[in-house]
């Protein structure tokens, strides 16, 4: 089976699902954290739909 790729843009916005509205960015607010992980909740900036969850992990410089 082929592997499933990922077309790298930057030639256009991407626009948000509920809106409708070209998104230059998102909004990321902090869900909860634990000690190694961070949740961010990424946001359309201005309808503040939720578009995606995130776990990041924590780098140990970071608090
Ligand atoms: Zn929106």
């Amino acid at each position: 089976m082929d592997r499933f790729c990922i077309e790298e843009r930057d030639d256009f916005l991407p626009v948000c699902p509920y809106c409708d509205k070209e998104i230059d960015r998102v909004v990321a607010r902090r869900a909860n954290a634990t000690l190694l992980n961070k949740r961010l909740v990424h946001c359309c900036p201005y309808c503040r739909k939720v578009l995606g969850v995130t776990d990041r992990h924590k780098r140990w410089w970071e608090t």
